[in-house]
C-alpha cells in the first residue's frame, strides 16, 4: 500500500464555482487528474528517502530531477487553486496593504496587470508567471519555466497564473492571453493580502 505523505489539497470552492473563467471540466482535469498525479508520484518517489517529513517548499530547495519536479508542481498548484474564488465574491480588487505596495512598486493595479500579463503571454514553453515579495516587502513579477517557483530565489510566492497549456486549453484552445485576462474575475485579493502580510 501506498504511503500518503503528501495528500491532495481540498478546494474551497465547488468544482464548477469558478465558471465561466475555469469551466468545471478544467478543474476536473487540472485539480482531479494533473494535481492528483503530481501527488501520486511524489509519494512514490520520496518513500524511504530524507524528503518524506519535509515541507514542499524545502523540498523545492533541496531536490533536484523528478522529485524536485513533482514537489515544485504541488507547491505551484496549491498556491494556484487556493488563489481563487467565485467571480460573484466581493473581493476581486486589491485592497489595504497589497495594494499600497502594488501601487509603490509598479505605480498602479492597472500597470501591474499589463506587466504580469505581458510576462505571462511572453513565457516560451510551460511554465508560471508570479507575483513574489522580496525580503524587503517589495514586489517583483518573475517567469518561472516548467516546475520551478520563485522560493529557489528566496522571494516569497504571493500570486500566479499557470501557462502550461493544460490550464486554459480546454476553455480558451490556443488563446493564453484571453485565458490571463479573465483570471483577474476570480482572484481572491484578501488571500493575497494574508499571503504578504504573513
Ligand atoms: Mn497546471
Amino acid at each position: 500500500m501506498l504511503t500518503l505523505f503528501f495528500s491532495l489539497i481540498s478546494l474551497p470552492y465547488a468544482p464548477n464555482a469558478l465558471e465561466p473563467v475555469i469551466s468545471q471540466e478544467t478543474i476536473e482535469y487540472h485539480y482531479g487528474k494533473h494535481l492528483q498525479t503530481y501527488v501520486d508520484n511524489l509519494n512514490k518517489l520520496v518513500a524511504g528517502t530524507e524528503y518524506e517529513s519535509m515541507p514542499l517548499e524545502q523540498i523545492v530547495a533541496k531536490s533536484q530531477g523528478a522529485i524536485f519536479n513533482n514537489a515544485g508542481q504541488i507547491l505551484n498548484h496549491n498556491l494556484y487553486f487556493m488563489q481563487f474564488s467565485p467571480v460573484a465574491a466581493n473581493n476581486h480588487l486589491p485592497q489595504g496593504a497589497i495594494l499600497e505596495a502594488i501601487n509603490r512598486d509598479f505605480g498602479s493595479f492597472e500597470a501591474f496587470k499589463a506587466e504580469f500579463e505581458q510576462k505571462g503571454t511572453t513565457l516560451f514553453g510551460s511554465g508560471w508567471v508570479w507575483l513574489s515579495a522580496d525580503k524587503d516587502g517589495k514586489l517583483i513579477i518573475t517567469q518561472e519555466t516548467n516546475a520551478n517557483n520563485p522560493v529557489t530565489k528566496g522571494l516569497k510566492p504571493l500570486l500566479t497564473m499557470d501557462v502550461w497549456e493544460h490550464a486554459y486549453y480546454i476553455d480558451y484552445r490556443n488563446r493564453r492571453a484571453a485565458h490571463l485576462q479573465a483570471l483577474w474575475q476570480i482572484i481572491n485579493w484578501d488571500e493575497i493580502n494574508r499571503r504578504y502580510a504573513e
